[in-house]
């Protein structure tokens, strides 16, 4: 399993001098399974960049996406297979959020927020609907467990299975918000305990509160926390806020690595940015999974 970022961004894009280490593009995250296969979560304006990569394969584009959030689809109607002819494209939604979710997606391209309309597109490009009815999903390659989020709207969270590797998808997400949560803390603990990488909505700090209590977001302070109760392998911090610079990002590192330090914790921390990689395999004779983490020029 290759996890490979192309937007790390929430609520907007932004692009500056204040977030050239990390990248200002919106939510956006390539998995490449041991199958070859390719799992796409979410579409924001990352996507546009992935596409370029994809359309150099003619295999079945395969998108999970979480929420119709500005900041999860606005790059989709940018995604260069989506116009290859006989390119198949699947979007893969909780059934909860169904096809009301993949209206949201495609009425972008109506011929008003975007001059091509869906019906322009080749037949084959028109995404299929899969809907995920149950919270294990096992089929055409692909094996993902839901959860839903604590997020105005709703939303779902997955986590992805390969072959024994496991990634967990949670975003947006708000830990403690101020009514009762869909899914508790402790639920989250028990649905993420062990996974191999957490990639998980990490938008606000103490100082952001109170005023930011209610929308939707988790607090970092909270989230490793979280990361430490469930034993995770290693925990990615993603949708970063859009006024969060690179050296802001970078003090929030070194405050992660000192606070599981002192927890004694065997997670490892990672600021998520543009281009970053992390390599998941399993040994041939068994054992801890080997994490490497690299850079691809994007
Ligand atoms: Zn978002
Ligand atoms: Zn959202």
């Amino acid at each position: 399993m290759i996890i490979t970022f192309y937007g790390v961004r929430g609520s907007t894009a932004a692009p500056g001098p204040q977030t050239v280490k990390y990248g200002g593009n919106t939510s956006c995250v390539h998995i490449e399974l041991d199958s070859g296969n390719d799992l796409i979560l979410d579409a924001g304006t990352g996507i546009r960049m992935l596409g370029h990569r994809l359309a150099k394969k003619s295999t079945p584009a395969n998108l999970l996406l979480s929420h119709g959030h500005w900041d999860h689809i606005q790059g989709y109607p940018f995604f260069e297979p989506i116009y290859q002819p006989d390119r198949d494209i699947h979007v893969y939604i909780s059934v909860d959020a169904g096809r009301k979710l993949l209206s949201t997606l495609l009425s972008q391209m109506d011929g008003t927020h975007f001059p091509v309309r869906v019906e322009d597109l080749p037949s084959n490009n028109i995404a299929k609907f899969k809907g995920i009815e149950s919270e294990l999903y096992e089929r055409e390659g692909i094996q993902v467990v839901k959860q839903a989020l604590n997020h105005p709207g709703g939303g779902t969270a997955y986590r992805i299975n390969d072959n024994g590797m496991t990634c967990a998808y949670v975003t947006d997400n708000e830990l403690f918000p101020p009514e009762a949560p869909v899914t508790g803390y402790d639920q989250w603990v028990n649905y993420l305990h062990g996974v191999d990488v957490l990639i998980h909505d990490a938008q606000y700090t103490d100082n952001d509160m109170p005023h930011k209590h209610g929308w939707g977001h988790t607090l970092i302070s909270q989230l490793r926390q979280l990361a430490t109760d469930a034993e995770v392998g290693t925990l990615v911090m993603f949708h970063h806020d859009p006024d969060r610079s690179d050296s802001e990002l970078d003090e929030i590192q070194i405050e992660n690595e000192k606070y599981l330090k002192s927890r004694r914790a065997p997670t490892r921390s990672l600021c998520a940015a543009e281009g970053m990689t992390i390599t998941l395999e399993k040994p041939v004779l068994g054992g801890e999974t080997r994490v490497t983490i690299g850079q691809l020029s994007i």
